[in-house]
């Protein structure tokens, strides 16, 4: 008798049967209009994680907009983020914007004496980029070290997207951060920003599994990341920090890679990697994790009915988006169509993209016009995508979820895996409930 494969379950076969997924395949690399926020949204998490620090942004008003909408917090208390303005009378002249820069800065430490890391943030304005924020920041330390640490960094838009501006941040982080001696302990440093419900989490299974020396970076403190040498082995948490890893690497760290911790899947191999590179016995890597393993696929089968088969298009946004494809194509069945990134660092993606099938198409930077137009000739059945896509799509009876949500939303490790699959499955739940009302 023949048996009926459906694409997505003959897409998984190949896979299997090939062994390296997507890994051999050519992305289209597209150099067209993006759409995609600047690196300056990624101080909406960093602010929250990083508790005695102030992410000072040097911008115009547009900038001073995009974060109090986009954040929605400024009307509350103390914010730990904010806007030194570049008005046009400061065009006047760049010693007048370094005095400025010098009194909003005096001014904050006054007021908030409580801040022991200040961070400036540049943005696009001309006369921004013409400020050198680096020797401001030197200048600065000068002045209010040690009882504050000031670094800076650029979260333009023409230079990054959202996420590298975290990586961006933790660059300056490592760069001022001293090289551990010689006979320092072995430590896992877990760099990438996670909530801190889900550091707790993780520190507990790293602690279970006999890894008792664990760092998170960005830490919750400003003093809180330790030296780095060849005594750290580092683990990715997030797949957008190519430039981040690169200096921890030459600080002499080891950087494992694994897939990234998104479903049941995807945090038991990321734990694996560091049990393996700490020697921990498979009996008791069994005896930490099946538990929640298990938890994980209780919680993601809840949702399986509604995205088994159903076919997904990623527009490239957060980075995220192989490792959210891999998620969706292993665990709940989706049929993954296009897998778009900004950028695509084929080394840390390498064990994202071994599992997906490989007639998945990649796409590296974005040309947005003609991702539009594949989106319509492959018309999927949910589209992953910025806000300023998704209403037009929605216009179009299109399905989409805004991607911005996956960076916002707690979805690493076991206890979150059932959050991650509801997240893809509520816009096709929304759907569903309107044509019934229709
Ligand atoms: Fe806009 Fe640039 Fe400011 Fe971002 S940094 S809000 S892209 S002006």
């Amino acid at each position: 008798m023949n048996r009926h494969v459906p694409p997505h379950v003959a897409a998984a076969e190949a896979r299997e049967a090939d062994g390296l997924g997507c890994t051999d395949v050519t992305p289209i690399k597209q150099r067209g209009q993006h759409e995609v926020f600047c690196g300056l949204t990624s101080i909406i998490w960093l602010h929250r994680k990083v508790q005695d620090a102030f992410f000072l942004i040097v911008g115009s008003r547009t900038c001073a907009h995009l974060m109090q909408s986009a954040a929605g917090v400024m009307i509350f208390a103390e914010p730990r983020f904010g806007t030194a303005i570049i008005d046009d009378r400061d065009l006047s002249g760049m010693a007048d914007m370094n005095e400025e820069l010098d009194k909003v800065v005096a001014r904050l430490i006054a007021r908030r004496p409580d801040i022991r890391m200040l961070v400036l943030v540049g943005s696009c304005p001309s006369e921004v980029i013409k400020l050198d924020l680096g020797r401001a920041a030197m200048k600065l330390n000068e002045r209010f070290a040690p009882d504050l640490r000031v670094l800076s960094y650029s979260g333009s838009g023409i230079e990054t997207t959202f996420t590298q501006g975290e990586d961006n941040f933790l660059q300056a982080v490592i760069g001022g951060t001293p090289r551990a001696a010689p006979d320092a302990p072995r430590q896992l440093l877990i760099a990438g920003c996670l909530a801190d419900v889900i550091e707790d989490q993780f520190t507990r299974i790293f602690h279970g599994l006999g890894i008792e020396n664990v760092h998170f970076l960005p830490a919750r403190h400003a003093e809180g990341v330790p030296p780095i040498g060849p005594n750290t082995t580092v683990l990715m948490a997030q797949p957008y920090l190519t430039e981040t890893a690169k200096m921890l690497e030459k600080k002499g760290a080891r950087v494992l890679t694994a897939p990234f911790p998104l479903g049941e899947e995807g945090t038991t191999a990321w734990l694996r990697a560091a049990a393996d590179a700490f020697d921990v016995p498979a009996d008791r890597f069994a005896a930490i994790t099946d538990a929640g393993r298990e938890r994980a696929r209780k919680a993601v089968s809840l949702y399986r009915d509604r995205l088994a088969g159903k076919r997904v298009f990623f527009f490239p946004d957060s980075q995220m988006e192989p490792s959210l494809a891999r998620f969706l194509s292993r665990e709940v069945d989706a049929e993954i169509l296009e897998v778009g990134t900004p950028y695509l660092n084929k080394n840390h993606m390498a064990p994202d993209l071994a599992l997906l099938p490989s007639s998945v198409r990649l796409a590296e930077g974005q040309d947005v016009d003609k991702q539009i137009d594949r989106v319509r000739a492959d018309d999927p059945d949910l589209i992953i995508c910025g806000m300023g896509l998704g209403n037009p799509f929605e216009a179009e009876g299109r399905t989409t979820k805004w991607s911005i949500e996956f960076a916002f939303t707690p979805i690493q490790g076991y206890e979150q895996a059932g959050d991650l699959a509801e997240l893809f499955a509520r816009p096709l739940g929304r759907r569903d409930l309107l044509q019934v009302e229709v």
